[in-house]
């Protein structure tokens, strides 16, 4: 269903909201929720869950996981008119720590709104809350939604993930409220490994002692060319290494050192030879020992069948809007991941539109943000038509 004539009224009431849809940005941005800070955490999505049951009324289902150490996972299931199931796939958590907020305000510049995690992610939470009021306002069929607010997706989603996947187990489309780029969909993203490297070496006087030594430092220095060899642009395996540290001082022979590695594949099969190659590292001097620790954070996210088929319908849909949707792949991983390697549908960057997402000059694009409500709104009420 992508009638131009329920289209034209939804993206009327989209731009009739976006005063609203601002004032609400702003109340999110005001609540801080820094991935590491567990009593931000839980105050910031008692915040969330006011506001979602002021704008769309109490849920059917409601679940409030515990995340532990992490944050909790709200999960709110929203009874549908029409068919389908859909996945609200947001997280609530942003990269900025506790007290950003006192020096960097949710502000209003020119068409930019800007403030910590405007843009990744608070603005896509409430543009979903919008999308689904202006299709209920219009009478237009709803597909079942069910939320899943996640407080730990800037750190690799250690804790919600089983719920992630959970939750998504069944979905017809996990509509995930990532910034967009550009206006685009992100259909293809990179997987992500995080590898910890430590040497160990033995330890002796640089001077008096010497040979008696075997040094880590060195060791390293000499593994990490054949960590980034490893790298292979031309399948989208790019390999870095980005922190090391090592040694006590500069008359010890170095007994550890370690480095953070990061690696990202587009292709699943890239994934085993990296974990051969890392583990096939050695030193030179046998007295030096090498340990690998960490492994694969989110596997690769590449279209299947199901994604590509909801691509096509929200193409019509922004089409009927007036504009033309595009796809595209970034080497930044999200919950997408998880849920494309179960086999279901994938929009992401189906937020906000603007720029500078876990940089100072984070913001939101004003004029583009009823647009990105509309198209929401649309491929919902056409998945719910189906
Ligand atoms: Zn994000």
């Amino acid at each position: 269903m992508t009638d131009p004539a329920a289209l034209a009224r939804i993206a009327d009431l989209a731009r009739r909201d976006l005063p609203e849809v601002l004032a609400d940005l702003r109340r999110l941005v005001e609540l801080e929720t820094p991935s590491n800070d567990k009593a931000l955490l839980d105050a910031g999505l008692d915040g969330i869950e006011a506001w979602l049951v002021e704008r769309l009324g109490a849920p059917a289902e409601r679940v409030r996981h515990a995340g532990g150490e992490y944050g909790d996972v709200l999960e709110a299931v929203y009874p549908g008119t029409g068919a389908g199931d859909v996945l609200f796939l947001c997280h609530y958590d942003t990269v900025w720590p506790r007290g950003t907020l006192a020096v960097w305000p949710a502000a209003v510049e020119g068409d930019r709104f800007t403030g910590p995690g405007c843009f990744d992610m608070k603005a896509g939470i409430v543009q979903g809350a919008w999308a689904l009021r202006a299709l209920r306002e219009l009478g237009l069929p709803v597909p079942t939604v069910r939320w899943v607010l996640n407080g730990d997706e800037e750190i690799g989603s250690p804790a919600s993930r089983p719920h992630i996947e959970r939750a998504a187990a069944d979905t017809d489309l996990a509509l995930v409220l990532e910034p967009s780029r550009a206006g685009r969909v992100k259909t293809r993203r990179k997987g992500m490994g995080l590898f910890d490297l430590a040497v160990h070496g033995v330890e002796s006087h640089a001077g008096l002692d010497p040979e008696a030594g075997a040094s880590a430092v060195h060791a390293i220095a000499e593994l990490i060319p054949r960590v980034t060899a490893l790298a292979a642009p031309e399948r989208g395996t790019t390999v870095n290494v980005g922190v090391v540290s090592g040694g006590t001082g500069r008359n010890v022979v170095a007994g550890h050192a370690t480095a953070q590695i990061d690696v990202r594949v587009q292709d699943p099969a890239e994934m085993p030879r990296i974990d051969a190659g890392l583990a096939a590292l050695t030193a030179a001097d046998p007295r030096v020992r090498v340990e690998l620790s960490g492994g694969w954070n989110r596997p690769p996210m590449n279209p299947n069948s199901a994604t590509e088929e909801m691509f096509a319908l929200a193409r019509e849909v922004a089409a009927g809007l007036g504009a033309d949707l595009e796809q595209t792949a970034v080497g930044g991983a999200s919950d997408g991941n998880f849920v494309s390697a179960l086999g279901r549908a994938v929009l992401d960057g189906m937020g906000a539109a603007g720029s500078g997402p876990h940089a100072r000059d984070e913001h939101v694009l004003i004029s583009a943000t009823p647009h990105q409500v509309a198209l929401a709104a649309g491929l919902l009420t056409a998945v719910a038509a189906r």
